[in-house]
């Protein structure tokens, strides 16, 4: 069986959202509200719902390209579901890394199976709300008090101090896009 997920956007080839080249999904919805947050166009749930099996697909049809990829939001893991089906075939068809990036706390996570499931096959997940109190903007933290959870250890805080703080994409169309932590 396969599920939807509600996409807010995706990125091939990016450098500044996790270690080497990485396709990049961005999660449509969240109801976390940290005040300050850099994405609030991704809050709401409307979005186009996509099959997690064609999204998995275009992945891997390319897998070879990139180092990892990683999900961020919005909130992935209120989609709890689609992110542990995608990371399952992600892992299952690919040596791709998988890094998560979210406002739940590893506690949180580790209270809800739902959610605990949908990062089993995460290498690393970014854990805790955005503080804009505590803001850092490096290292793929938006804020100090978010923790790294090594679920594995193919990254090290190393790599992740390697990631640019920002990258300019030009799309196809000519829009300038601007991500990374710096973007923040
Ligand atoms: S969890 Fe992320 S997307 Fe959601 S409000 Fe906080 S910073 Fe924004």
């Amino acid at each position: 069986m396969t599920s939807t997920v509600r996409v807010h956007a995706t990125l091939s080839d990016s450098r500044a959202n996790g270690p080497g080249e990485r396709f990049v999904v961005w999660f449509q919805g969240c109801s976390l509200a940290c005040p300050g947050c850099f994405n609030p166009e991704t809050h709401g749930p409307d979005a186009e719902e996509l099959s997690v099996a064609e999204l998995a697909g275009r992945v891997l049809a390319r897998a070879d390209r990139w180092e990892g990829i990683t999900l961020t939001g919005g909130e992935p893991l209120q989609q709890p579901e689609a992110v542990a089906e995608l990371c399952r075939r992600i892992r299952e068809g690919s040596r791709l890394g998988v890094l998560i990036l979210t406002g739940y706390t590893r506690g949180e996570i580790e209270a809800d199976p739902a959610r605990l499931a949908a990062v089993a096959d995460a290498d690393l997940v970014i854990a805790g709300r955005y503080n804009a109190g505590l803001r850092l903007g490096t290292g793929l933290r938006g804020s100090s008090n978010k923790t790294y959870w090594w679920l594995t250890d193919r990254y090290r805080e190393a790599d992740l101090a390697a990631v640019p703080e920002a990258e300019v994409r030009i799309g196809a169309d000519g829009t300038l896009i601007f991500t990374g932590m710096e973007a923040a």
